[in-house]
């Protein structure tokens, strides 16, 4: 088991497969931003040792993120490896969804258990703003595929952003009603590359959560977190509303994550710029057991939180070059 100096178990491991994406969200990376060479990645059998490495070392629980994980060839094949790696129990991917028609099934059959699908709006003008180009049909079908691929219960993340679409937090909230889906309203994080729309048109999870009930009425409280979701229920509704609220009400103390970057860097703290090098260190010749000592040691010192209410932001990489 990994535990850093706190106490906490370290056991949840966010793996970005890719910086690249199909998408530019307003919130996520500038317009123009660049990828990095595909050489630069970590190669699919790089990614199935240090899957192997940190599940010997407790790790129970991979997320596939990005970038776009589901534009990184051989996806598919990617997730059987990881999904039968030993210890590894839960395998899951966040997605922007567009390519999920064709790719939930196969995924599914893969063994990918869970999927989290990023949509912002339901207003298909909005949701070309805030994505600078992408199609909200298409997201629509592949929430729609990876339901009927078995991959559930499906939960949507909505970020909301000042400007684009804090209105529409009402309509996503009334997709729970008749579905059993957990709708996640995520708090604005800032990052580079887009770091003042991030810090200038945030919305709180209060303000969130006020809207909601100005048209719902008072939200049922669950008394329980979802990972780092506070979960909620509109009155009578199928599904399940959660607010994850980094920026105002931090979760620090109960996580239990560590992120590996697409170029195979590990970053224990989101919102923290401090990294260690794996992959540079791998391709070096390092032994199992020098990569095995390096991770503990990294988990060990674990920042405590992230220091946003003092005004630190962390500036190395944009949110697509770490993944959320
Ligand atoms: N491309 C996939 C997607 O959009 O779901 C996976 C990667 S994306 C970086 C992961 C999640 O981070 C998405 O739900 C996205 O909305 C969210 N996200 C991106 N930028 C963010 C920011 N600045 N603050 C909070 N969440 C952000
Ligand atoms: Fe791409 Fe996801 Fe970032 Fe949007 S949030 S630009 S879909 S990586």
């Amino acid at each position: 088991m990994a535990l850093d100096r706190f106490g906490r178990k370290i056991h949840y491991l966010r793996i970005s497969l890719t910086d690249h994406c199909n998408l530019r969200c307003i919130y996520c990376m500038p317009e123009d931003q660049t990828f990095r060479p595909n050489a630069e990645l970590m190669q699919d059998d790089e990614i199935f040792l240090f899957a192997r490495l940190f599940a010997d070392l407790g790790f129970d629980k991979i997320r596939l993120t990005g970038g776009e994980p589901t534009v990184r060839a051989n996806i598919v094949e990617i997730v059987r490896g990881i999904a039968s790696t030993p210890g590894i129990r839960n395998i899951s991917m966040t997605t922007n969804g567009l390519l999920l028609p064709r790719l939930a099934k196969p995924l599914a059959e893969a063994g990918l258990q869970r999927v989290n699908v990023s949509i912002d709006t339901l207003d298909p003008e909005k949701f070309k703003r805030l994505t600078r180009w992408g199609k909200l049909e298409q997201v629509w079908e592949g929430i729609l595929a990876a339901e009927a691929a078995g991959i559930t219960p499906v939960k949507l993340n909505a970020v909301v952003v000042k400007g684009y679409n804090e209105e529409d937090v009402i309509d996503l909230a009334a997709v729970t009603l008749d579905r059993p889906w957990q709708l996640r309203f995520i708090e604005m994080m800032p990052f580079a590359g887009v770091t003042d729309v991030q810090t200038q048109q945030i919305v709180t999870a209060a303000q969130i959560q006020a809207k909601i009930e100005s048209e719902f009425g008072p939200l049922e409280a669950d008394n329980r977190y979802d990972g780092e979701a506070r979960i909620f229920r509109i009155r009578g509704a199928q599904g399940e509303i959660g607010f994850i609220s980094s920026v105002t009400v931090p979760f620090c103390s109960a996580c239990t994550r560590a992120r590996l970057t697409a170029d195979g860097v590990l970053r224990m703290c989101l919102l923290r710029e401090k990294e260690i090098d794996l992959l540079t260190p791998l391709r070096n010749g390092a032994s199992l057991e020098e990569l095995r000592q390096m991770i503990l040691d990294a988990v060990w010192n674990k920042p405590w939180g992230h220091g946003l209410d003092e005004g630190y932001i962390p500036l190395n990489r944009a949110m697509n070059q770490i993944g959320g």
